[in-house]
């Protein structure tokens, strides 16, 4: 079994004490150990801003961009390794397996294009200058990198990508990463980390990774020191409420549950290009990482006259779904992560039973194919039927983070819908299908506030759009209300997080030359 440690003040250091045991969810065997009892959590973060800080600041955009660029070479030259234990760890299929490791990279490698664009700018301009006499005082806004350490704290289903989507914004932007991983996945995070230090690309103080549970961490940030979270709203709404939030204003980003869904419109009937795309993406979106991901759909809202073929479309597709051990190569969709998941799972699926009737799947316990007897953390592909939205208010509340998703019929009206879509109190993206423009535009006012991100699936897109669950670098991801209100990538719109906006007031001339703003 391999020992996990942390790395802090720019060495690697094992905790003391009881370790936590990291396990292959496909088999239930011991694959690693880890803690982080004893670690300084103060010196730590210290040791980031002091250290880390001033040395990031002091480079260009363009050369923090290179940083970002040299850290996807060298994870891209060991993918296969980092693909092993991905699915190993993770329990994914080698497909899940890529979808998070090459996530990792190509969102380094896309603020790695972002940082060159930058160029030797050390700030942003913020706008176009504010005249403030008829002569020489003007204002300039820009955006300064945070004088602070970047907290980032990461749930088990994206150990690669959910680490380095954030490392590469807040790098970026100037600021060094504290990175704590869910500890029971954290495994590929550790790996990964361990590659880009003994590739020796971040300056000292830059890069700091925390092996298992934060401790008392969150209480020694600073004004500047900022937290992006990614977890449960639970979680979410408990590190919310620390000082460093409430009392000191530190910013705090984060990315919780998330009620997804996927909504049909008019001119998507059955058998159409549409209907077919609507069908392969909630397949992929209920089966890939065994639907524990945050973009996932979990309302599948539908005229009530499909919604039977419906049905019989998605349930036919998952009886093809094999689950097991992801060591098979014939199966087709892994365990959940871990055996608190699993219960997690099984008990959502049986709560929104109680409102719903099931279609195929359920929380009975299944055998994994090629799994060892009685082990392993295995669900079958869920699809659930509700009479309306109103009948079943749980579909609306809880997230089952499984492979689980509810079917609602309604009337076909695009107020209708968008009120179901409202019903989940704020989500990270919908999709809808339908050709129809006047009932997309009235869909759209209602429902988009409520999301992240929407996808408008018609048929001339039809071949080129991505599936709803891909979050992209250049894309913003967050979402209002339940899904947390936060909002991380979206190319340059990213880094707000991670600077401050001030206000300079001064004469035109000197500030332009100050702060290296060319006159207009
Ligand atoms: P979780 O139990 O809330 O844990 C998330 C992270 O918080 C883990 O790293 C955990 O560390 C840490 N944590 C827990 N208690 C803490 C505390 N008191 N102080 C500091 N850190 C603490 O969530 P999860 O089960 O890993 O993730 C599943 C949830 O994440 C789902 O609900 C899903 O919707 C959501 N999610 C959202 C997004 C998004 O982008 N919006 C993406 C992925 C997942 P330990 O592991 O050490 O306990």
């Amino acid at each position: 079994m391999i020992r996990l440690s942390s790395y802090v003040q720019d060495q690697w250091v094992e905790g003391t004490g009881e370790h936590s045991v990291l396990v292959n969810p496909s088999t239930e065997e011991a694959l690693a150990e880890t803690s982080t009892a004893g670690i300084d959590m103060a010196a730590a973060i210290t040791h980031a801003r002091d250290v880390g800080g001033p040395a990031l600041r002091a480079m260009t955009f363009a050369q923090r961009g290179e940083l970002l660029k040299q850290m996807a070479n060298a994870l891209h030259e060991h993918r296969e390794e980092l693909l092993d234990i991905a699915e190993r760890n993770n329990g994914g299929t080698r497909g899940d397996a890529k979808f998070d490791v090459d996530g990792a990279t190509g969102t380094l490698a896309s603020y790695a294009r972002l940082g060159e664009k930058l160029g030797d700018q050390t700030l942003l301009v913020d706008g176009k200058v504010t005249r403030l006499s008829r002569a020489r005082f003007v204002a300039h806004h820009v955006r300064m990198p945070r004088p602070g350490v970047a907290v980032h704290i990461n749930a088990f289903n994206f150990p690669a990508w959910g680490t380095f989507e954030k490392v590469a914004v807040a790098i970026l932007a100037g600021m060094p990463v504290v990175s704590k991983p869910a500890t029971a996945t954290a495994w590929l995070a550790w790996r990964m980390s361990q590659i880009i230090i003994e590739a020796g690309i971040l300056p000292a103080g830059a890069y700091t990774f925390i092996c298992g549970s934060a401790g008392d961490m969150l209480d020694h940030l600073g004004a500047h020191d900022t937290l992006a979270f990614t977890g449960s709203a639970d979680t979410g709404g408990f590190l919310r409420s620390k000082d460093a939030f409430t009392k000191g204003s530190a910013p705090v980003n984060i990315e919780a549950d998330s009620l997804n869904a996927a909504v049909f419109g008019p001119k998507a009937d059955p058998g159409s290009d549409l209907w077919y795309l609507a069908v392969r993406n909630i397949v992929k979106d209920m089966t890939q990482k065994t639907g524990q991901k945050c973009t996932a759909v979990r309302r599948i809202i539908v005229p009530e006259a499909w919604a039977d073929a419906l049905c019989e479309a998605i349930s036919e597709d998952l009886s093809r779904v094999v689950v097991g051990n992801t060591a098979d190569k014939d199966v087709t969709m892994g365990p959940v992560a871990t055996a608190a998941q699993l219960t997690d799972v099984r008990e959502g699926i049986d709560r929104l039973a109680e409102q719903t009737t099931i279609v195929c799947g359920g929380s009975a316990p299944i055998t994994g194919q090629s799994a060892p007897d009685g082990k392993g953390f295995y669900v079958a592909p869920t699809l659930l039927r509700a009479e309306s939205a109103d009948a079943a208010p749980d579909v609306h509340k809880h997230e089952v983070f499984g492979p689980c998703a509810t079917v609602i019929p309604y009337s076909g009206d695009a107020d209708e819908a968008a009120r179901i879509v409202a019903m989940g109190g704020g989500s990270l993206v919908s999709a809808t299908y339908t050709d129809d423009r006047k009932w997309l535009g009235q869909f759209l006012v209602g429902a988009a506030p409520w999301n992240g991100r929407v996808l408008a699936c018609t048929a001339k897109v039809a071949d080129e759009s991505l599936p709803p669950g891909m979050v992209l670098p250049n894309c913003l991801h967050g979402g209002p209300g339940r899904a947390g209100g936060g909002e991380e990538l979206g190319g340059l719109r990213g880094l707000e997080f991670y600077t401050q906006r001030v206000a300079i007031q001064g004469d035109s001339g000197v500030l332009g030359k100050v702060l290296g703003i060319p006159a207009e």
